[in-house]
């Protein structure tokens, strides 16, 4: 530890923060240091339970070993060539992360947002190319209070005035329905599939507070993309690499997306890694020249892409999620029996999220947070009145069952 960050306060680096940096969030007031598998330090030395995980990035838990150990050696030999020039860490990532995921392709970005452009701009070109839409007449349907990062393209079809006002004009091409309603893409897909490239859906609206759809909405909505000859693109930046489960969400019901979206996770948090992954017949579309991204597959992404997804298998995330959040939710069911303050949990693996009995303008979830930290567990409101529960997967079933006895205590106290 330096001198500089042993004499300050969390005070200090929160003015810092203050004065110079432009106020696009507003984070909780703790300023962290150190992060250890399912925990982080704060500049004073107190521990906390991280229960956020960067919004699902670090579901490897912070600085796994295998991670750190691939990326310090990764730099020390080689980080970044562009692709003007082959390097020996794409192709053995690209054969790993395809074969794991069952795709011929992988194209290579480094944000969640930069790949959902990816995929649109793949999907476009594959309806123009392929399917034979007119020139420009290519729409791409979405869904409402969707999240897929934070471009000019991508804020065009958001319905969050947080998100785009101010931000036009915005990029044409998009038709909002509402999530998790099959009939309403199936008559739009009826009247118009001639003129529509592709369906795209997060498998669990995570932004929008965990919104799990109903069982099958994945399957049929894959299904009817299938009748129409409309892509279905799912973007699992949020839900992929083992939150839910599964590997990814769409596994849950045996969809295989024909655009897959991944992010976040992909480097357990310790480098933007993102990924879009198709099969031959759409990714062919995209020829040298007409798509790219200096650092997109460079060779440190590449190893520490390979080391997380190892990790992930290795330790069994995807299972321990699994289990563990049917016990999160039982626990918290519970809670709920006790309580009128939490109305509701939901959601799959450990992406889950609680609902707080008052209104999404009221500044209780936000309280209960300062509460949550106070007590030793970071969790973030999403959306006014409720509270994301996304704890790194390497956590034990010892530590969820503390987690949850920091979250009994801060709830039962905050009513009382
Ligand atoms: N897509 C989804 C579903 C997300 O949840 C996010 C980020 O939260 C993104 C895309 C954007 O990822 P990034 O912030 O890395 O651009």
């Amino acid at each position: 530890m330096s001198a500089t960050e042993t004499q300050h306060t969390s005070a200090y680096f929160i003015d810092l923060e203050n004065k110079y940096g432009a106020h696009n969030y507003h984070p909780l007031p703790v300023v962290l240091e150190k992060g250890e598998g399912v925990f982080v330090w704060d500049v004073e030395g107190k521990r906390y339970y991280d229960f956020l995980s960067a919004y699902s990035a670090v579901n490897q838990g912070h600085s796994h070993p295998k991670i750190v150990e691939a990326m310090v050696g990764q730099a020390q030999k080689l980080s970044l060539t562009s692709r003007a020039f082959f390097n020996n860490k794409l192709g053995e990532y690209e054969k790993k992360i395809t074969e794991m995921l069952g795709f011929d392709k992988v194209l290579p970005m480094n944000s969640g947002a930069e790949a959902v452009e990816t995929a649109v701009k793949l999907a476009r070109k594959w309806s123009y190319e392929v399917k034979g839409i007119n020139e420009n007449a290519a729409k791409i349907v979405v869904c409402e209070n969707n999240f897929h990062g934070r471009t000019t393209t991508i804020v065009s079809f958001s319905n969050d005035p947080d998100a785009n006002q101010n931000y036009g004009p915005f990029t044409p091409g998009f038709e909002k329905i509402p999530y998790n309603d099959l009939p309403v893409l199936e008559e739009l897909l009826k009247t118009d599939a001639q003129n529509i490239a592709a369906f795209l859906a997060e498998p669990i609206q995570g932004e929008a507070g965990v919104y799990v759809p109903d069982a099958g909405y994945l399957k049929g909505a894959a299904e009817l993309c299938k009748k129409y000859n409309v892509l279905f693109i799912a973007d699992e930046v949020q839900t992929g690499i083992a939150r839910t489960g599964k590997m990814i969400a769409c596994h849950h019901e045996n969809v295989q997306p024909d655009i897959l979206v991944l992010g976040k996770a992909l480097s357990g948090g310790m480098y933007p890694v993102s990924a879009v992954l198709a099969n031959d017949e759409i990714m062919n579309v995209i020829k040298p020249g007409q798509h790219g991204s200096t650092f997109g597959g460079n060779p440190l992404a590449c190893a520490v892409a390979i080391a997380a997804l190892d990790v992930v298998v290795d330790e069994n995330l995807a299972e321990n999620a699994e289990v563990l959040g049917q016990k999160f939710r039982s626990e918290i069911e519970k809670l709920i029996s006790e309580t009128n303050l939490i109305t509701k949990v939901r959601g799959k693996g450990l992406l889950n999220a609680i609902l707080i009995n008052d209104t999404p303008e009221s500044t209780t979830a936000w309280e209960i947070c300062l509460k949550l930290r106070d007590n030793g567990l970071l969790a973030k409101p999403t959306h006014g009145n409720i509270i994301r529960f996304a704890p790194p997967l390497v956590m034990t079933e010892e530590q969820l069952m503390d987690c949850i006895a920091i979250i009994r205590k801060t709830i039962l106290e905050y009513q009382a």
